[in-house]
């Protein structure tokens, strides 16, 4: 059984639901039919955020030495 995410046009509120075919699916807050679908959302906005940020220190602590081979780096390190 399929396990979707919603978004309630009438209200806004966002949940997930377990949709059989013969069910059609309402907004548990306010109960209205017209829904839409989220498809494609991996992960929440906040999330995807704290990654990028944490891959640009990353980067900021490997600095312009990234690109180089170790053996390089640690040439031009000495
Ligand atoms: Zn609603």
């Amino acid at each position: 059984m399929p396990m979707y995410e919603y978004r309630c046009k009438a209200c806004e509120a966002e949940f997930e639901l377990l949709v059989r075919s013969s069910t059609v699916p309402a907004c548990p807050q306010c109960g209205a039919g017209d829904l839409d679908r989220i498809v494609s959302r991996l992960a929440p906005a906040g999330k995807i955020e704290a990654i990028r940020m944490s891959n640009r220190r990353m980067a900021d602590r490997q600095g312009h030495f990234s690109h180089l081979s170790s053996a390089e780096r640690s040439k031009l390190l000495k």
